[in-house]
Formats: structure tokens, C-alpha cells, sequence
């Protein structure tokens, strides 16, 4: 597959990035992964709102339109022939020598990739398991920056216990999964903390919360505890590739029935009408 250098579709052999890039040399840089389903880009101009609202916060210029990068994603997807996958963007603020402040002569540095990959059916039927882990990130969670330590401290310490995700929690207070939203669902009510500063506000969040109005689902934008998540009738989480994710057990807690919820169901089928929708359009 071809792989995505500033604009052009070339062989990864022929990619040469810079020992200072300070994408390499101090993640300083955001990216964005966009699903593919049946060869279309699932919530696209989301994604690409995001990438620039992104890079907009840590004063990165993307050197495109929103449509021509729309174009240079969709041409990405056609060129790599991908049906069911991912495409993956960053951009970096590009290579200098190495000091902090931001380099006045840089040329922001754009790479991606594509890659075919199948809906998680199996774990979307039977849902998943998760493990509480302090959240001990920054608090510009809302960036979708490349610094992601302790994203990736937090998956490590659940994977290798063998859970699915790590829930992220600030005190009492759940944020959100190391790379996913959480929600919880009480009497009828679906919880999830409000899209501010300690959380990445998830396109698939995005489409949840359209969709439970759609279904009369209520929701309250308000954070909850741990102690109020383990007492939750249902527990799902949420992000591109893992879509409508039912947790039915925190630890060795199980969550409600330990089995994916009515509610959850209902989500799930209803996102799945939204992919089918979003493959005809
Ligand atoms: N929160 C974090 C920290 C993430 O990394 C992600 C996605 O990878 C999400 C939430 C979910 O966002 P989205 O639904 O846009 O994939």
C-alpha cells in the first residue's frame, strides 16, 4: 500500500523524516483516524473539523483547504483500494533543531496510512472487560495530540492484566477510555462526562448522542464516579474502531446481568443502520 507524505501517495521506502522532527523528538503534532466502511469514510467532515480544530489549538497551519484535504483522503482510500479499514493522518510542526519553542522556519510534516480491518464482531456480540487506572494525562485531553504516554501506560497496565480498555478516572471522577468514551446507563438515563478539557470529544460519541435522541434515550452530560459506574444497569464505550462496545464487567465486578444491555443493543443496531446510511451517501 501506498502511504501519505505531504500531499503525495508514495512507496514507504522512499519516506524520509527527519531525526528532529519534533513530531519525533517531542510528539508535537495531532492526528486523526477516520473509518472506512464499504469503501466510504464514516463521518468525514467530523474528522476533518476535528484534525483542524486539532491543530488549530496547538498553532499548527494545515497547509490545505478542508476540501482539498477531504479530496487528498478520499483519493487515499481509493488508491490503497480500501473496503473496510482505517485511515490514519498526523501532522507534526515539522523538523528544526531541537529546542523548545516552536522553530520560526518549519514546514509542518503530513504522513498517513491506510489499513483494511474488520468490525470487531466478535467482541461487539459478547462485550468486553475493563480495568479502572488513574487518570494522570494533561489537561488538554481535548487535543487529539501524538503525546499519548499516558494513554499508552494506562492500555498497557489493563492488557496485560487482560482486560479490553482502561477507564480513566481523575479522583472519583471516570473521564473517558485511554483511546474511547464511556457511558453508563441508569434507569433509562445514559451518563457520560460532558465534552470538556479532560476528554476527547469522540465523533462516535458525536453519533451516540444524536442517536439516543433519535431513540428518546435520555442523557445527561454529567461526569460519575467509580462507585456510581460499577452500580450502572449498563456500561458501554465508544470510538472509530470499536463503535457501540458493551463493558460487562470493571474488573472482576461484573455490570449489571454481565451481559450486554437492552439499551446498548438498541445503540448498536441503530449505529449500524448509520454506516449503512453513511455508505450510500
Ligand atoms: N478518547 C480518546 C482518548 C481517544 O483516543 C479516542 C479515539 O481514539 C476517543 C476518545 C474516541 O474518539 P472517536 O470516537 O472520534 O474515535
Amino acid at each position: 500500500d501506498l502511504i501519505l507524505h505531504n500531499g503525495e501517495f508514495i512507496q514507504e521506502e522512499n519516506l524520509v523524516i527527519s531525526k528532529e522532527d519534533r513530531g519525533y523528538q517531542f510528539g508535537d503534532g495531532i492526528y486523526e483516524v477516520i473509518r472506512v466502511y464499504d469503501g466510504s469514510l464514516f463521518t468525514a467532515k467530523e474528522h476533518i473539523d476535528r484534525f483542524y480544530d486539532s491543530a488549530d489549538k496547538i498553532k499548527i497551519v494545515i497547509p490545505y483547504t478542508k476540501d482539498v484535504f477531504h479530496k487528498m483522503m478520499y483519493d487515499f482510500v481509493e488508491v490503497n483500494k480500501i473496503d473496510m479499514g482505517y485511515v490514519y493522518v498526523q501532522i507534526t510542526r515539522g523538523a528544526a533543531e531541537r529546542q523548545h519553542q516552536f522553530p520560526t522556519q518549519a514546514t509542518p510534516v503530513i504522513t498517513g496510512n491506510t489499513k483494511s480491518v474488520a468490525r470487531p464482531v466478535a467482541s461487539l456480540e459478547s462485550g468486553v472487560t475493563a480495568k479502572f487506572i488513574e487518570d494522570i494525562r494533561w489537561l488538554r485531553c481535548d487535543i487529539k495530540s501524538l503525546n499519548l504516554l499516558g494513554n499508552v501506560l494506562a492500555k498497557q497496565e489493563a492488557y496485560e492484566e487482560g482486560f479490553f480498555e482502561a477507564i480513566l478516572h481523575r479522583g472519583e471522577t471516570v473521564t473517558e477510555g485511554s483511546s474511547s468514551n464511556m457511558y453508563g446507563l441508569k434507569n433509562g438515563m445514559l451518563y457520560t462526562h460532558p465534552a470538556t478539557n479532560l476528554i476527547l470529544n469522540g465523533i462516535t460519541r458525536r453519533v451516540i448522542l444524536e442517536l439516543c435522541k433519535e431513540l428518546e434515550i435520555p442523557v445527561e452530560e454529567t461526569a460519575f464516579t467509580k462507585t456510581q459506574a460499577l452500580q450502572m444497569d449498563e456500561f458501554f464505550m465508544s470510538s472509530t474502531t470499536s463503535e457501540v462496545m458493551p463493558i460487562i464487567a470493571i474488573g472482576d465486578q461484573k455490570i449489571g446481568q454481565g451481559v450486554p444491555g437492552e439499551l446498548t443493543r438498541k445503540l448498536q443496531t441503530a449505529f449500524q443502520a448509520r454506516i449503512q446510511v453513511g455508505v450510500k451517501s
